[in-house]
């Protein structure tokens, strides 16, 4: 029997070249208008039993080519239930082996979080008590940006992701986070809701997730290159939120994201702004310290280049932020293929791992509170004497 391979369906990419029995040759579609291309999310129809050995091809020009030494490609059969499958690469083709057990395979970059489970996010987290729903515009393709309003604090916590919609463990963490943050017997959340006012916008790029993007919105559009300047015509994504951020001031903001190549968690700040100030670089590395201490799965020996000083690029949402409000800001990277100090050879680095990271991040901010809320004192201070 020959297998067949289907991808139209949210988040769904993949190109068939060829298919000879169990033996297919693909490759990857590029985000519309733009020449990244890296998410793949495919279905394969086989029998129980077939050796399958799937070949995508052409990743040489991938955006990332060092995200695939190293890396083992996602599958589930009932899709709740993602593992790793037998992944070599080679000369620019990903080459995946495996004995079928089911006769429906999912396979994918990492495992998708689909516009659908976002509105079962969305609407569950809007029944519970002391929150609200705000939506805050409308993607390019008229898909809403929907923010989470919850706690009653003075300080000003912003949460959002997936500004690259193919990075779904970022969705994976906000999910691990709102539960968190919901539970009314957890202690930690309900210091956190008492001290602080949060806003989470769980997918700040619908279209590009609905689309089976990589990197980029419906037109091509890199949203963490527009902080600087957000338009209604080429990122209305970034703008509506900004707007918001404008309205409520940020004390504390995480950008959640993936990384294809470096095998570990880690954080990205905010050194290089023009205003850069040493009370806000200090509580910076005193989240990512604390971080590093509740959480194993956490470290900051392996991260990008740190710029010098000057020299930051204030497109980016965590160095506009941390300039725009003088604000702890950060970018939180987290792998696609595993945090490799502490490896999981069946599961690799997966939405359950995200949701711990994403409850370790939450216990870190109620432990750094103290020295972010004198800090948020001494801003207001200032801002109220420019007023004078
Ligand atoms: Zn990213």
């Amino acid at each position: 029997m020959t297998i067949s391979i289907n991808a139209a369906f949210d988040s769904g990419n993949i190109v068939v070249d060829s298919i000879d029995g169990t033996r297919a040759r693909l490759s990857i579609r590029r985000d519309r208008e733009s020449d990244f291309f890296q998410w793949f999310h495919f279905r394969v129809a086989c029998a129980v039993g077939d050796e399958l050995e799937l070949a995508i091809a052409g990743l040489g020009d991938s955006a990332y080519p060092d995200g695939w030494p190293g890396y083992a490609a996602c599958a589930s059969y009932d899709r709740e239930n993602w593992f790793r499958l037998d992944t070599g690469y080679d000369a620019g083709t990903l080459t995946i082996n495996h004995s079928a057990e089911g006769q429906l395979l999912w396979i994918a970059y990492f495992a998708p979080y689909s516009m659908e489970r976002h509105h079962d996010l969305i609407a569950s987290v809007a029944e519970c008590d002391g929150v609200s729903y705000r939506c805050l515009g409308t993607s390019l393709e008229g898909q809403p940006i929907d923010c989470l309003e919850m706690g009653t604090g003075p300080v000003q916590v912003w949460l959002y992701a997936r500004q690259h919609p193919g990075e779904s463990m970022a969705e994976w963490w906000m999910e691990g986070a709102l539960e968190k943050l919901t539970d009314p017997e957890d202690p930690v959340s309900r210091v956190l809701l008492t001290e602080c006012t949060f806003r989470i916008v769980p997918n700040m790029n619908p279209d590009g997730s609905r689309r089976g993007h990589l990197r980029t919105n419906a037109v091509g559009v890199n949203l963490n290159r527009e902080w600087h300047a957000p338009s209604a015509e080429k990122s209305p994504e970034v703008l509506c939120v900004r707007n918001a951020m404008d309205g409520t001031g940020v004390d504390f903001a995480m950008d959640v994201h993936g990384d294809e190549a470096i095998p570990a968690n880690f954080l990205a700040g905010f050194e290089g702004i023009p205003s850069y100030g040493e009370e806000q670089g200090r509580l910076f590395k005193l989240f990512s310290d604390t971080l590093e201490r509740l959480s194993p799965d956490f470290q900051t020996r392996q991260g990008y280049e740190i710029p010098k000083p000057g020299e930051a690029n204030m497109s980016m949402s965590t160095t506009q932020l941390a300039e725009r409000y003088g604000c702890v800001s950060m970018t939180l990277e987290m792998p696609f293929k595993d945090n490799f100090d502490l490896p999981d050879p069946i599961y690799g680095w997966s939405p359950e791992r995200s949701k711990h990271l994403a409850r370790a991040c939450l216990d870190a901010l109620h432990a750094i509170l103290p020295e972010l809320k004198s800090a948020s004192t001494e801003k207001a201070r200032e801002l109220e004497g420019a007023k004078g």
